[in-house]
């Protein structure tokens, strides 16, 4: 991956630009782990890098251009000074060094400020190296401020602690619990993208128990946040804090929330609860009351039928055993077969199961 994003530094610097690998790809691949997309930081504008470019999807509103190269994700940011309080008395005597490096105070933590060139070498400006090497989230800057003009910055400090399995600098854990409140400001999208991030990690423990002792749950509307034990499931971890009333889910999430917290009250090793929300949900549920996943898989495994199809009988049969035509009662039937059969109550045979439909419902005339 490495190797083609720096042709794709190449081919910015030939035509005159600078460009650099920055931020989160640097980060990672000191650490060693994989990346799914690059973002490069260049002094050319958007426009100038659509000219370069054949294929190229431009954001205008970023300021940034979306490049893909052999199946590689490329966010082509222009260089950008978005702190007003920073003066331009910062000697220029080297505009090179002096654009980049504004670029960089920008942005929100130290270990996210390394730059790649074309040559392959690493630009470490803002000590960035010697953090990720003692495993440290500072800001950039100071900590306070930062997180006053950007809330988000303060979740993005815990999924990188969570993730990359860092420590909060003194400085940077203060100033979030100084500034935590201004979370309340930040929309309920933003903090569940970077939530499900932090929720989704094999080091989710160490996110929830960041987020208590930081004392964000109250700012975020986590109330439950403290009753999250198990985490091995993201969609786990939203149905026991139940906040689908403030955060953005869709209907997906929405309906495995609501199956899980109705799975959660029954029994997950009954053949009437496996068989109305499958496996799935019922482990889901059952791995949050602290059930052995392998005996509810065991009982699913061994239920008779795992869906209405596997039922031994038609409709078609039901209703020419009736000697009646399509209709409601259809359903009903089904759904009493369905639980004689579960229950081993009924074989799942056709004469079985037709010989208890004639003796339950059959009118005599
Ligand atoms: P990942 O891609 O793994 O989520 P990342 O560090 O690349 O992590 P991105 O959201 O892709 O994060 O952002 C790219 C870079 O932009 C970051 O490394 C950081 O330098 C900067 N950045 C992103 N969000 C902010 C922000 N809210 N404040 C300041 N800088 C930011
Ligand atoms: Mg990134």
């Amino acid at each position: 991956m490495l190797d083609i994003a720096l042709k794709l530094l190449e081919e910015i610097t030939s035509c005159g630009f600078q460009a650099y690998i920055v931020g989160g790809f640097v980060r990672d691949y000191i650490l060693g782990i994989e990346s799914n997309d690059i973002d490069i930081n260049t002094n050319a504008t958007p426009k100038e890098i659509k000219d370069i470019f054949d294929s190229c999807l431009p954001n205008e509103d970023y300021g940034s251009v979306t490049v893909f190269k052999k199946g590689v994700r490329f966010e082509i940011t222009t260089f950008r000074k978005e702190m007003s309080y920073l003066d331009n008395r910062r000697p220029s005597q080297i505009e090179y060094i002096d654009d980049l490096y504004q670029d960089l105070l920008r942005r929100d933590f130290t270990i996210n400020t390394l730059c790649i060139n074309k040559d392959g070498e690493i630009i470490d400006f803002l000590g960035g190296r010697s953090e990720i090497d003692n495993r440290v989230v500072k800001t950039v800057g100071d900590a306070k401020t930062r997180f006053e003009e950007d809330s988000l910055r303060i979740l993005r400090a815990v999924r990188f602690a969570t993730l990359l399995d860092f420590e909060l600098d003194k400085e940077t854990r203060e100033a979030i619990i100084e500034t935590r409140e201004l979370l309340k400001n930040l929309s309920y999208y933003r903090k569940k993208e970077e939530l499900d991030k932090i929720f989704g990690s094999s080091n989710a423990d160490k996110g929830i128990s960041l987020l208590l002792d930081l004392g964000l749950d109250r700012y975020l509307d986590l109330d439950n946040l403290d009753k999250v034990t198990c985490t091995s499931s993201l969609i786990g971890v939203w149905s026991i804090l139940n906040v689908v009333d403030k955060y953005p889910f869709n209907s997906n999430e929405r309906e495995l929330i609501k199956n899980i917290n109705d799975a959660f009250l029954l029994n997950n090793l009954d053949p009437m609860a496996l068989y109305k929300y499958g496996l799935y949900v019922n482990s889901v549920a059952g791995e949050i009351k602290g059930l052995d996943i392998k005996a509810i898989t065991e009982s699913y495994n061994n239920l008779v039928i795992q869906s209405r199809r596997d039922l031994d009988i038609t409709s078609d049969d039901i209703m020419k055993g009736l000697n009646k035509g399509p209709g409601s009662y259809l359903k009903d039937i089904y759904s009493d077969i369905e639980r004689e059969v579960l229950y081993r109550r009924v074989k799942n045979e056709k004469d079985a199961i037709m010989t208890y439909i004639i003796s339950n419902y059959k009118v005599e005339n």
